[in-house]
């Protein structure tokens, strides 16, 4: 097939994430991806700043997990979870056990990260159930979050920017308070938690849990808001019995400069989820984990069970993939890397507070986000991105970057230098 064929069949037939499929934005046809290359069909290198939204940290065809995943397939790709296991998912449970704080000890393994947000709800609402306080049914979350595309998972995601309008009367109505405003390295004040506060003390017999993005909303915004937020929030919970949920989909293993956004706080959450970068970004594959305490109680009571067992559950390439990527990520030097990819950004990424258009620029491990006055025309900024030789996605006003953490020094200044430059341009 030449690449026009190819280009062809896929404006026609195919979807691609958040497209129409009659007007479809220009999509890049990739031959090959290495490192932190992107090689095109048509020659082109991109130095790549999105880790394929979050997830291929150890940069792309990490030959460590190729191999772990070629051993993994000439003994078997899959096997059912029902009544069978396997090494390699008792061996990734263990490792997320390991290095996860303590208290989050019984995993469940998902296909994907929306999916775990709905098993973490499911856990709630069934926790709830089997204690008898059957009218906790409800979630409180804060604005500007995001959470997955599934149903439930949409039903928390930011109202106003999410799709609660589209799905008006559709979707479960949710509670929700505002984003908290105080900054990651801001000076702490109380008056941001008085809302959550007064909404949880008001309405906590309706409340089966608490679920927000710990430190770092990702897709709802790419804000970063400060620990102490999470610390009253989980005081709060314990006292009003309303149980947290943390979905750290986006900022788990190591992203943020600690192994797990909640580290900053030293927060722990009854519900963990887990997803993207689990894999290393080689497939979908994600994991909702629990404390002892609700796993006991949900298998207390009337089904006795956990309702809920898909077909690829536990899928043994995923978590030999898993494995491995925890291993590189443990046994390496991923705090020094991400530590220095942080300060090369803040060197760097700074500069573009000076360019016109530009309204903040924030950075928080190896994340670094320029925030724009108004949104950018996709279009023109793509096109001009793969011009310059490098692949940055944006989304509304937020032009992002969250790099593997290989990135070399000369990547990194090569990719923030013409970041810089486009937006200079538009
Ligand atoms: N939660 C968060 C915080 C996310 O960033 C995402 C994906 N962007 C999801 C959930 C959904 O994960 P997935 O796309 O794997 O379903």
């Amino acid at each position: 097939m030449t690449t026009e064929e190819l280009l062809d069949f896929d404006r026609n037939h195919i979807w691609h994430p958040y497209t129409s499929a009659t007007n479809p934005l220009e999509v890049y046809p990739v031959d090959s991806a290495r490192g932190c290359t992107i090689k095109l069909t048509d020659g082109r290198e991109l130095i790549d700043g999105m880790s394929s939204w979050w997830s291929a940290i150890h940069g792309y065809n990490n030959p460590e997990i190729n191999q772990a995943i070629k051993d993994q397939v000439d003994k078997m790709s899959h096997i059912m979870f029902g009544g069978l296991t396997h090494s390699p998912a008792v061996e990734l449970a263990q490792k997320l056990v390991n290095i996860t704080p303590e208290g989050l000890d019984n995993v469940f393994f998902c296909d994907s990260g929306s999916v775990s947000v709905e098993v973490a709800m499911k856990m709630a609402l069934q926790y709830c159930h089997a204690l008898g306080t059957k009218d906790k049914t409800e979630f409180l979350t804060i604005r500007n979050g995001y959470h997955g595309d599934t149903w439930h998972a949409m039903s928390v995601c930011d109202p106003v920017t999410g799709m609660h309008s589209l799905f008006n009367n559709r979707l479960n109505v949710q509670n929700f308070v505002s984003q908290p405003k105080v900054r990651y390295n801001d000076k702490w004040d109380d008056s941001d938690f008085d809302e959550m506060y007064q909404t949880i003390k008001g309405n906590a017999d309706r409340l089966a849990a608490v679920i927000l993005e710990p430190i770092v909303q990702g897709a709802g915004g790419m804000w970063f808001y400060h620990p102490e937020y999470l610390r009253k929030l989980s005081e709060i919970c314990r006292e009003y019995n309303v149980l947290l949920i943390f979905d750290e989909i986006a900022t788990g293993f190591g992203r943020t400069g600690e192994m797990f956004a909640m580290n900053h706080a030293g927060v722990v959450p009854d519900i963990l989820c887990l997803g993207k970068a689990i894999t290393g970004g080689y497939m979908s594959f994600a994991a909702t984990m629990c404390s002892k305490n609700i796993a006991g109680v949900i298998s207390s009571a009337e089904p006795y069970v956990f309702m809920h067992g898909p077909t690829f559950m536990g899928n043994p390439l995923a978590c030999s993939a898993a494995c491995k990527s925890i291993d590189i990520l443990v046994k390496g030097n991923w705090k020094e890397r991400i530590d220095n990819i942080e300060k090369n950004l803040k060197r760097m990424l700074n500069r573009a507070r000076t360019v016109k258009g530009v309204s903040d620029v924030r950075i928080l491990g190896a994340i670094g986000v320029i925030e724009m006055e108004k949104p950018v025309d996709m279009k023109i900024i793509q096109q001009k991105f793969v011009d310059e030789g490098i692949w940055i996605r944006p989304f509304g006003k937020n032009v992002y970057t969250m790099p593997p953490y290989i990135i070399t020094d000369k990547e990194l200044e090569f990719l923030i230098q013409k970041m810089i430059k486009v937006i200079s341009e538009i």
